[in-house]
């Protein structure tokens, strides 16, 4: 059976042929390894394989495993990718280094006042719903640009990007368009506003050669390096 640190090798194999034929450096999109549904073991086995990003998508299990691998903090970055809820933002703001999935207000200004001054501020990502009306989460393109004004004056957060969880698709050129559509929403803000947002957080395991393709920055991939999830 495949061990983890096989999968990673295969995976930034994987990584470095999708960069090549962008004509795009390697080192212009990073590894988020997501490790939701599985035990800190497999982050440890990870992390002795190189890996230093990790992102969990429920807060509770998020904050349990940051707590069970506190031997390793100083040396791992914890993304959170999943939903908010603002009882939950105090802990989030707390204990992780980057939060993808603001996509409303409120959650970003509690991030903010909670974030304790003694750590960095918060990077963030605003979540972009670019599959209209299948997805329930994520904030309406015509809503970004406030939304982006707003957060990006907030003063315990760094705005970084753009994040999106397009529908599934089969074929890469319909993998394509929702990835080109949030790469295009990250260009107008920066130049309707003046901002310098550096990450786009899209592609996952079964579509990070299209991500790659329209410019991703940061590829998130769980089921590719630990095998099929549990639960969904
Ligand atoms: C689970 C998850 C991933 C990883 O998905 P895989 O298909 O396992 O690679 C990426 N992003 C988000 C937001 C997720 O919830």
């Amino acid at each position: 059976m495949a061990t983890i640190a096989d999968n990673l090798y295969q995976l930034h194999h994987r990584m470095e042929t999708a960069c090549a034929a962008a004509s795009r450096p390697v080192q212009s999109v990073t590894l988020l390894v997501v490790s939701k549904t599985f035990p800190g073991d497999a982050v440890r086995e990870a992390h002795r394989a190189g890996e230093r990003r990790f992102g969990e998508n429920y807060v509770q299990e998020g904050l349990d495993k940051i707590a069970e691998l506190q031997d390793l903090r100083a040396g791992l970055e914890w993304h959170l990718i999943g939903p908010l809820q603002s009882n939950k933002t105090r802990a989030v703001a707390e204990a992780f280094d980057w939060v993808h999935s603001i996509d409303r207000l409120k959650i970003a200004q509690r991030l903010s006042e909670q974030r304790p001054p003694s750590l960095p501020p918060l990077q963030v990502c605003l979540q972009v719903n670019v599959s209209g009306e299948a997805s329930k989460s994520g904030v309406a393109p015509a809503e970004l640009p406030d939304l982006a004004r707003t957060v990006a004056a907030l003063p315990g957060l760094a705005l970084r990007g753009l994040m999106a969880i397009p529908e599934p698709a089969d074929d890469l050129q319909a993998q394509r368009q929702p990835h080109r559509e949030l790469a295009r929403l990250l260009q107008a803000l920066n130049q309707a506003m003046g901002l310098r947002l550096d990450t786009l957080s899209m592609g996952m395991s079964a579509d990070l050669e299209a991500a790659i393709l329209e410019g991703a920055t940061m590829v998130r991939v769980g089921s590719a390096i630990f095998g099929s999830r549990p639960r969904a």
